[in-house]
C-alpha cells in the first residue's frame, strides 16, 4: 500500500461538480470550483478489508474518477501535458459530521480526510480528454450498480479544474485530483462488498468494516 500510493502528493477533490448531485443533496451548483483536500493518509487500495469509523453517524460513498498529475501547473499547458493518468476512487464522506460542519461553516476535513476515506484505484494511462469525458465509472454495492456516472456531465470540466487549482493552490507531478461525484451517494454498512468499474475494467472487492 506505502508502495502504490508513495509518489502521490496532494489529493485535491472537487465538491459539487454533477448538478444532479448538488440537487440531491440541496446544495446550489457553484459558480467555481469548489476545492478541498484530504491527507495523503486517507489512501487506500480498492481491494481487502476497509475499516470505516462506526461512531460518527452515516458514511456515504462517493464515485468519482481521479487524474494524476504528471508536471508542474503553468497557464495554458494543454490537459493532455498536464495529467497522464486515470483511475477510480471513493471519496468517503462522514454525512451527518459534514453536515454539522456546513452549519458551524467549519472546514470539512473531519468529514473528508479520515483514515481511509480516500480509495483509489491503480491509474491507467491518460488517453485524451475526449476519451476521459466518454469513460463510464460505477460502483456496485453487494452485487447491484448504485452509482454511475461519466465525466462529460461535470460542471467544471478537467481543464476549469487544472487551471483553478494550478493558480489557487499549485498543482505538480504525483498530486491527485478527485473529480467530484455523480448523483446517487449514499450508506455503507459493515459486511457491505463494493466493486467499482471504469469502463469494463473492475476493481475490487472491497470489504467494508464498521
Ligand atoms: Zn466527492
Amino acid at each position: 500500500m506505502a508502495n502504490e500510493f508513495s509518489s502521490i502528493r496532494n489529493v485535491y477533490c472537487v465538491g459539487r461538480n454533477y448538478a444532479l448531485h448538488a440537487k440531491e443533496l440541496g446544495n446550489d451548483v457553484p459558480e467555481e470550483p469548489m476545492i478541498f483536500s484530504k491527507p495523503t493518509h486517507a489512501l487506500h487500495p480498492v481491494e481487502g478489508e476497509l475499516k470505516l469509523p462506526s461512531d460518527v453517524g452515516s458514511i456515504h460513498y462517493e464515485t468519482e474518477m481521479v487524474v494524476r498529475i504528471s508536471r508542474t501547473y503553468e497557464p495554458g499547458v494543454p490537459v493532455e501535458q498536464m495529467v497522464d493518468g486515470m483511475a477510480i476512487g471513493i471519496d468517503w464522506t462522514a454525512r451527518d459530521v459534514q453536515n454539522v460542519l456546513k452549519e458551524k461553516r467549519h472546514p470539512w476535513l473531519l468529514a473528508k480526510g479520515f483514515k481511509n476515506a480516500a480509495v483509489l484505484s491503480p491509474f491507467r494511462p491518460f488517453p485524451n480528454i475526449e476519451a476521459f469525458e466518454a469513460m463510464e465509472f460505477s460502483l456496485l454495492r453487494n452485487g447491484e450498480t448504485v452509482q454511475e456516472g461519466n465525466p462529460v456531465d461535470m460542471i467544471f470540466p478537467l481543464e476549469k479544474l487544472i487551471s483553478y487549482i494550478g493558480e489557487h493552490f499549485g498543482l505538480a507531478e504525483g498530486d491527485v485530483i478527485f473529480t467530484g461525484t455523480p448523483a446517487g451517494v449514499g450508506p455503507v454498512k459493515d459486511g457491505d462488498e463494493l466493486i467499482l468499474m471504469m469502463d469494463e475494467e473492475r476493481f475490487g472487492p472491497l470489504h467494508v468494516r464498521m
